[in-house]
């Protein structure tokens, strides 16, 4: 399934699957820097105390020169963007950043959920921000992924920057079916409880599930304690598209309508046009 099939099937989710094409593509036109991977013994401590990767001052990762990505980021989309309303937003958002001095480590602090740096369109440069930063730290995600012992971590945050879930993923068959949270700001898939949320660590079976016509593999599974949902994937090969979060904006639409409430982590916290 590619964006574009999609989008003939959801087509009032185009806006949205626009902008997030056009991001990624003023993202591919930066110059790429990588995140230096840590000594994963300098931070075994740490991990099993439950402390997010990019939280440890042991295991260090420098986020600065995500920061400045995420800098060129905002800079090329102000000057390129072909939305005249977004090109305004991005131009006062740029003018904010560039008054600051120490701006790639304020939007590093600011992604982390530091309160010092308090832009205009603080939503927008969340999403550019961790747009830039996912991309920086990708080698680092990977191979804390290759190291992280899964069944030690089992946390309702993202191991790697400690957000709470986006979505879920349910993976592999029985018997050894995983459901996965996938964080909407850094990338990372980690391991969680089948029958757990999330939200308010309930662990009980009551979880359920909606699905909707015509989604096949899309389904909201949704808290009875808290009334918390999560949208969830349930299957493999389409990660990209189907956890991005933008692409099944309608499925929020629906929980909306049931009273659902949204307690996931994500980067799109604006409300979509109706269907
Ligand atoms: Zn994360
Ligand atoms: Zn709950």
């Amino acid at each position: 399934m590619t964006p574009t099939q999609w989008l003939e099937v959801h087509p009032y989710l185009r806006p949205l699957g626009d902008l997030a094409a056009e991001v990624d593509r003023a993202a591919a036109g930066i110059h790429g820097l990588e995140a230096r991977v840590p000594d994963w013994e300098d931070y075994r401590a740490d991990f099993l105390a439950g402390v997010p990767l990019l939280s440890s001052s042991a295991a260090a990762v420098d986020l600065e020169p995500g920061g400045r990505m995420a800098e060129a980021i905002v800079e090329r989309l102000a000057a390129e963007t072909s939305s005249e309303m977004l090109a305004v937003e991005l131009r006062a958002l740029h003018a904010e950043l560039r008054r600051g001095d120490t701006v790639p480590r304020g939007i590093a602090d600011f992604l982390l959920g530091d309160a010092a740096l308090a832009p205009p369109s603080a939503g927008l440069l969340r999403y550019l921000g961790w747009t830039a930063m996912a991309r920086f730290l990708r080698p680092v995600v990977s191979a804390y992924g290759a190291w992280r012992d899964e069944e030690r971590w089992l946390r309702r945050y993202c191991p790697t920057c400690g957000s709470l879930p986006a979505m879920a993923q349910l993976t592999g068959v029985e018997p050894g079916r995983l459901r996965l949270l996938s964080c909407g700001c850094c990338g990372t898939r980690w391991q969680f409880k089948r029958t757990g949320c999330p939200f308010c660590e309930v662990d009980s079976q009551r979880l359920a599930s909606v699905t909707v016509d015509g989604e096949a593999g899309l389904r909201i599974d949704h808290c009875e304690s808290c009334g918390g949902y999560l949208k969830t994937y349930d299957g493999q090969g389409d990660e990209t598209l189907l956890l991005s979060d933008w692409s099944s904006l309608h499925l929020d639409l629906v929980a909306h309508d049931r009273g659902l409430k949204k307690l996931a982590a994500s980067l799109y916290d604006f409300e979509p046009a109706h269907p």
